[in-house]
Formats: structure tokens, sequence, C-alpha cells
């Protein structure tokens, strides 16, 4: 199938509250215009060298989202220009995006990623920790960021009661720091698993290799 025959196909599929994230991360130029020709304009990438290759040549209304783990030293690369930083995994990153933010005189919006997944390959703030952040957030400790809501990826596993628990937790998280302060994304759900997602409360999905094709590592 076309990216453009892709693209419709998940459109189709996601309810009105649902935002897309297109994860352009690998893919060329032509191919993110093309999904933005197509009325996208949200995208995701997961490396900052990446991101910063690209954007310059890409239409400047465009609102890219970080989603890849982010080292400190990198933040003031992005800071003047990135709508979404999703994968805030330490109280020291998020220290540091709001000193950026304030450097540019702007808010920057972030998600707080928690760890999900039994794997533990992935980066990721236990639920403590997130809560710990947020705690630090609503005492005004970061005024130049805006925690937005929480992203997580599920377990790499077709089990689906498996990817379904971890998303439930990350909900239930989700409403928990709801109560103490209004949050509008829980960013969750990717190709193989967003219908789980958006059904276990997901109002954001990260979908990569269903609209682009498969990622070609190689070159
Ligand atoms: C690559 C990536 C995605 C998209 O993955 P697909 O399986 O291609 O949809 C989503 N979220 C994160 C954090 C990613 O790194």
């Amino acid at each position: 199938m076309s990216i453009q025959e892709n693209y419709h196909n998940i459109k189709k599929q996601l309810p009105a509250h649902v935002q897309l994230v297109a994860v352009s991360k690998t893919h060329p130029i032509p191919a993110i215009q093309e999904v933005y020709n197509l009325g996208q304009k949200v995208f995701g990438e997961n490396k900052v060298q990446e991101l910063m290759e690209k954007q310059p040549y890409l239409p400047q209304d465009i609102q890219w989202h970080l989603i890849g783990h982010l080292q400190t030293n990198k933040v003031k690369y992005i800071a003047g220009f990135i709508d979404t930083i999703q994968s805030v995994d330490s109280a020291k990153l998020l220290s540091e995006i709001n000193k950026e933010a304030l450097k540019h005189n702007r808010t920057i919006n972030v998600l707080l990623q928690v760890k999900i997944a039994e794997e533990d390959s992935k980066f990721g703030l236990s639920i403590q920790e997130a809560k710990d952040i947020f705690d630090l957030y609503i005492n005004g400790i970061y005024p130049n960021v805006v925690i937005k809501g929480l992203m997580g990826m599920a377990t790499f596993t077709t089990y689906e009661n498996q990817i379904k628990k971890e998303f439930l937790i990350l909900k239930n998280t989700f409403n928990e720091l709801n109560t103490l302060k209004k949050l509008e994304t829980l960013s969750m759900g990717m190709s193989d698993d967003f219908p789980i997602a958006i059904e276990c409360g997901a109002n954001s999905i990260r979908v990569g290799s269903a609209i682009f094709g498969r990622r070609d590592y190689s070159k």
C-alpha cells in the first residue's frame, strides 16, 4: 500500500478525540512532506540529530514531538522549535528543558515517560518518580514547562492481555495525577498496538511503520 493509503487507513480507525503523531524517524524528507500534504501536522522523531537535519527543510507549522531518549546536553538544540518532548525520564532533564525554554522566552510541552513494560530495555520513570516530579511541577519548580500528560510503551509481545495490563497501569496513573492538576494527553500505542491503547484510554498515539512502511536501518 502507498503512504497515502496507509495514512487514510489509520485515520479512519481513529475516534475524533485521538491525536495521531506520525513517527517519521529514518524516513526521508519527501515522505514526510507527502504525509504533511495529506493534512498531517504532528510528527515525531526519536533522535535530536535527525530532527535537526530535517526540521529546516519542512513546513514550519509542523508540530514536532521528540519521542526518544533525550540527553540533557542536547536539549539546547531543539528548545527553540520543539512542540512537545514526550520522553521526559528524569527530573534533571526536566530542569534542563525548563532552563532552555526560559532562554527562548517560551514554554515547552512535555509528557512524563513512565516505564510500564516488563522488559527492562526501555527508558522511563517509575510511577513513584513520575508522581514526585509532578509534585515539584505543581509546586511551581518548572515554570517554563507544561506537563501535558504521560507517555508509555508496552512490552513488545503478541500477548494482548499483557499489553492491556500495562496500558491500564498508565491510565490509572494518569487518572490519579489528573485529580491533582488537569492533564490532557495520554500517549500510548504504536503501529501494532494502538487499537488496544485506545481501548485503554489513550488519546494520542505514535504511529510510524503503519504509515511510512518498514524502517530500513541499514542505510
Ligand atoms: C519508533 C517509535 C514509535 C513508532 O513505532 P511503529 O511501530 O513504527 O509505529 C512509537 N513510539 C516510540 C517511542 C518510538 O520510538
